[in-house]
């Protein structure tokens, strides 16, 4: 496959590298992007360097199969038409299109039927808080379907970018000199704190991210299903949780549920430790780990029909270029268009 990185320069960008070498991934040409700032500079992919090129109006991506895109939503809105109108299909971790009727939103252990029907030849990567989510909500549909779900994430910096995590880094060591820290990325300090408030607010007092995870998780799962959510920012550095109450129409077992967690593809419970302790996902211990984790599985005491469990996944990774990576891994299998 000839294969384009645009955004190679940044969180996601790096990570597609990884993801694509880790994967194995078949590529016979690579393209880098990105903006004026990082234009010029190398990057290495199975022992090659690569120049990243300015992506602009003559950008040529004549001959490039697929594009994997993660330079925020403005330059995907900008570029959409450059990079596709030779035939590239566009993977777009942006939210520039993913409500689009036309464009596909999908998550392969959900809905990868999806990505064929994509009239744009652009297909949407969810938002990672509601990729994770919605890859512990399928199985319990598949039981009952699930009426709402009430969630609270536990977001890291680098979900804001690279620079973002630098910020977190950087204001940890000046708190430790006993100096003022510097904020720039997140309207807050966030070493030390938490900060109830990802993306911009909208007219309803939720949040973009919040109402993300509302829309979002409804055209992934073709559902009626209504989530309400609250989204914060952790001191964390990679990989985001989320404390997530679901209402199923039947009542279901833990039981029940955990044998569908433990059945689903991309997901892993994790209850108990090599010394047979309660044990649960943590952050810290599942950054750069490919799947989505699960615990702390428990009925909800408040709801017949209620159920409470703990979700952790590396936001870059599934949440975003691996993600997009298993899309095209799925077209490849199944689309006689990408079909080598
Ligand atoms: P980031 O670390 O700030 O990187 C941004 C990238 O976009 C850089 O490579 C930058 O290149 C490139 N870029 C910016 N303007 C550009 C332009 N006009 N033309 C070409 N390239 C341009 O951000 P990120 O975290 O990787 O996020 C990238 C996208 O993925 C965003 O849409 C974000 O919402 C989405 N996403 C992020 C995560 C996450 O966990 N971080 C998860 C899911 C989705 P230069 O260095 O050359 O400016």
């Amino acid at each position: 496959m000839n294969i384009a990185i645009v955004g190679a320069s940044g969180a996601v960008g790096q990570e597609f590298l990884r993801v694509l070498d880790e994967q194995n991934f078949p590529i016979d040409n690579l393209r880098l992007f990105g903006s004026k700032r990082s234009a010029g500079q190398t990057r290495a992919f199975r022992g090659k360097e690569y120049v990243i090129e300015e992506l602009t109006r003559d950008s040529d991506f004549t001959g490039t199969d697929i594009a994997f895109t993660s330079a925020g939503a403005g330059t995907s809105k900008e570029f959409a038409d450059v990079i596709t109108r030779h035939g590239t299909l566009m993977i777009d971790n942006s939210s520039a299109f993913r409500m689009d009727d036309d464009v596909p939103l999908v998550v392969p252990e959900v809905n990868g039927e999806d990505a064929l029907n994509r009239p744009r030849n652009i297909i949407g990567n969810p938002n990672c808080t509601t990729i994770q989510m919605v890859v512990a909500l399928k199985p319990i549909e598949n039981l009952s379907h699930i009426r709402r779900v009430r969630v609270a994430t536990y977001q890291a910096a680098s979900g804001a970018g690279a620079a973002a995590m630098d910020e977190l880094r950087h204001q940890t060591a000046q708190l430790s000199r006993g100096e003022e820290p510097t904020v720039e990325k997140f309207k807050y300090q966030l070493a030390y704190n938490v900060i109830p408030h990802v993306d911009v607010f909208t007219e309803n007092d939720y949040t973009k991210e919040e109402m993300k995870m509302f829309n979002e998780t409804r055209k992934i799962m073709h559902s009626d299903i209504r989530v309400s959510a609250t989204c914060v920012r952790v001191p964390v550095l990679r990989a985001h949780s989320e404390a997530i109450w679901v209402e199923t129409e039947t009542p279901l077992t833990t039981e029940e549920v955990r044998r569908a967690f433990g059945q689903a593809p991309g997901l892993v419970v994790m209850e108990e430790n090599a010394e047979g302790e309660k044990y649960y996902p943590m952050p810290l211990f599942i950054a750069d780990k490919d799947p989505v984790y699960v615990g702390r599985l428990r009925k909800d005491l408040c709801d017949d029909c209620g159920l409470s469990f703990w979700v952790v996944g590396d936001q870059i990774k599934k949440g975003a270029a691996l993600n997009a990576v298993q899309i095209a891994q799925w077209l490849l299998a199944n689309d006689p268009r990408l079909k080598n």
